[in-house]
């Protein structure tokens, strides 16, 4: 396997609109002679789909829930970046470019995240275009609030609603496609393959959830749109539905996996209240613009916080990073919130979290005011935890949130097998080693609406295609290898649920490749997970039959492969020797605690092949230059 990573030559500011220049293009004539499948209808998913469609390609998206709009890009509350300076606070394409690779550690291609930045304007402008309701300023401009890492305001909002009002535009666009028939769209569908012909990517093996049956889908080129993986973990704040599987088998199939221990735990969620909780609930970052986190002093301190004076509070990342405060990255709140609980400074009846709290905020701003910039996420708090955060602090820690890690992409968004592409959470990301708030729903509509759109016109045109139908002896040894498998979950009939499985899988990847690592806890996940995956296929019992709608049957092909993804991740984690960003092995730090890098030996992207059931995986790296930014020790103090 060779990375070729195609960025092209010259000044940053220049490659992409270089690059487009040197694009093939498919005549329009000729676009709709091209089939495109899309799996995923999230915001990188339905971006893509609309923006082929709108182009006159034949594109087919699947997703597995019961509509598009339902993808977890929904979820996503706080905002969305792009560098328009409405604030003329200083921001530009370069500040976000750099504060990017800044807070990802340095782990991220330059190219790529330049090329993030410079179309983070055109976002906005198409968002505003489809009617997507962001927040205004008086005046009628766009207004701006502030996430982590970054020291002007660049979000873009909508209430705490942002992922949802962005998905109706896309949603919109695709569903004018759907209506012109550039785009069919197959929802309650499963991909469980990729149909690999002559060495390039030329269809899908799917399930319909609703019937089980088992069919192949063939086209030109496929794109993999299928978000992340933090479920892997068990608990997280990604929707239960959340997954590995397109891209695992995609990886099976001889996709190049990136980075996969660069997972992001967030530090803005509700702690975990009871061992049989199946969900956490993302607190959004946004509201560390204004509240205050702190613990108390005392170890082992139970008064109630309002009894707690002022002198006895440690806000400790105040204390820790003047400069940045209570926005410092997620990767560096996080650890510091474990370190203050693992110190016994933890609150609320378990002890497991640390205070965000508003009094100082509504003190200064009013209640009203708090009200119209959070309202509906202290609604959303006061019913999950019976608190009411105007009166009391919130109580937070952090949770398994995002994945920097995935298929790894060249430039053009393809991966290592020709013709299938990857966009939005399910490629490696521009995000490095640790994602900065409200830049993922940034690169998943950049991905989808600005790059793949020209890339795979590229590809398509440089191609000479034999006709394939779904009759072909792969498509047909791939659909039999996706029902042996559902008929081998069905067929087990143990005595242990999918979930009990998934639970002691999650709970040893948060204990040894969680928010710490270190060699040895590594080392056990790895000798353990084979013991676990072994007894999965012995002992789960999935209940239901093959031929109707059984979501028992879908976790449990879901779960069966982050099984033998969660051993991919731990092997990333213990070969790269240093901390950055969300990987911190705990060998590897500053006597003040912060990440030590190696930039020596680790400034690389660690790219897996898979090697055959049962061999060790190979790692290929490609090597990270840095020309516009110099490396540098990431500090927020
Ligand atoms: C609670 C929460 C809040 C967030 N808030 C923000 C925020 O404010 N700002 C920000 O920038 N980011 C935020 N994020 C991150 C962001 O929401 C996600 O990274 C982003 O939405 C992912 O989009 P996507 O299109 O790549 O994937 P998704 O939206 O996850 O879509 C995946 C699609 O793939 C389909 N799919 C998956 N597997 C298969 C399969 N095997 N077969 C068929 N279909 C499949 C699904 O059906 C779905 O349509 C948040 C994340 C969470 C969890």
């Amino acid at each position: 396997m060779e990375l070729r990573a195609n960025v092209p030559d010259g000044p940053i500011e220049q490659k992409w609109e270089k690059h487009r220049f040197d694009l093939k293009l498919v005549n329009p004539a000729n676009k709709r002679k091209y089939d495109v499948i899309v799996v995923g209808s999230g915001l990188a998913g339905a971006s893509a789909a609309a923006t082929l469609g709108e182009l006159g390609y034949n594109v087919r998206c699947f997703c597995f829930q019961d509509s598009p709009r339902r993808a977890h890009s929904i979820a996503a509350q706080g905002g969305i970046n792009a560098a328009k300076n409405y604030q003329n606070d200083g921001d530009s394409v370069f500040r976000l470019f750099y504060d990017t690779v800044k807070g990802g550690d340095f782990r991220s291609r330059e190219a790529n995240v330049y090329r993030l930045a410079e179309i983070s304007v055109n976002i906005i402008d198409q968002c505003v275009a489809q009617g997507v309701p962001f927040a205004r300023e008086y005046g009628g401009l766009l207004a701006n609030r502030s996430f982590g890492g970054a020291q002007v305001s660049r979000t873009f909002y909508a209430r705490g609603q942002t992922g949802q009002q962005l998905l109706l535009g896309a949603y919109q666009a695709l569903a004018r496609q759907i209506a012109a028939g550039t785009v069919a769209m197959y929802p309650r569908t499963e991909m469980l393959d990729v149909v690999v012909i002559d060495g390039r990517a030329r269809g899908i093996v799917v399930r319909d959830l609703v019937t089980g049956k088992v069919s192949s889908h063939v086209a030109h080129a496929v794109v993999l749109a299928t978000g992340g993986y933090a479920n892997v973990y068990h608990l997280s704040t990604n929707a239960k539905g959340c997954n590995v599987t397109a891209t695992w088998r995609a990886y099976r199939r001889g996709a190049a996996f990136a980075n996969p221990c660069f997972t992001q735990i967030h530090p803005t969620c509700i702690p975990h209240s009871g061992e049989y909780q199946s969900k956490l609930t993302l607190m959004s970052e946004s509201l560390r613009n204004d509240g205050r986190i702190w613990v108390p002093k005392r170890a082992g301190d139970t008064r109630a916080p309002g009894e707690i004076p002022e002198g006895e509070r440690d806000y400790y990342l105040e204390r820790l990073y003047p400069s940045f405060g209570n926005l410092a990255p997620r990767d560096i709140s996080s650890r510091r919130a474990k370190e203050m609980v693992d110190a016994g400074h933890g609150v609320g009846p378990l002890q497991n979290g640390v205070y965000l709290d508003f009094r100082d905020p509504i003190a200064r701003l009013g209640r009203g005011e708090i009200a119209e910039r959070y309202g509906n996420l202290f609604e959303m708090y006061e019913r999950i935890t019976g608190e009411n955060p105007y009166d009391v602090p919130m109580r937070i820690y952090p949770a398994p949130h995002y994945v920097m890690g995935g298929l790894w992409v060249d430039y053009n968004l393809m991966s290592t097998v020709p013709g299938l592409f990857v966009v939005g959470e399910a490629n490696f990301s521009d995000h490095g080693a640790n994602r900065l708030g409200a830049s993922a729903l940034m690169q998943g509509l950049g991905d989808g609406y600005f790059v793949l759109p020209y890339t795979i016109g590229d590809y398509l045109a440089r191609q000479r295609f034999d006709a394939v139908d779904d009759r072909h002896a792969a498509c047909r040894d791939t659909e039999r290898e996706a029902d042996a498998k559902v008929n081998r979950l069905l067929g087990a009939k143990g005595s242990r649920t999918v979930d009990a499985f998934h639970r002691e899988l999650g709970v040893l990847l948060r204990e040894k490749c969680g928010m710490a690592r270190n060699a040895a806890g590594l080392e056990e996940a790895l000798r353990v997970i084979p013991e676990i995956r072994e007894r999965f296929w012995r002992e789960v019992r999935v209940t239901g039959s093959g031929a109707e709608l059984n979501q028992e049957l879908e976790k449990a092909g879901r779960v069966a492969d982050f099984l033998e993804f969660g051993e991919l991740m731990c092997e990333d984690a213990l070969q790269r020797e240093e901390s950055c960003g969300g990987h911190f092995r705990e060998e590897y730090q500053t006597p003040d605690g912060e990440a030590r890098r190696d930039d020596e030996r680790f400034a690389y992207v660690a790219a897996w092949e898979y090697a055959g059931d049962g061999n060790a995986p190979r790692l290929h790296k490609e090597p990270l230059a840095f020309e516009a930014v110099h490396l540098a020790t990431r500090s927020y103090k």
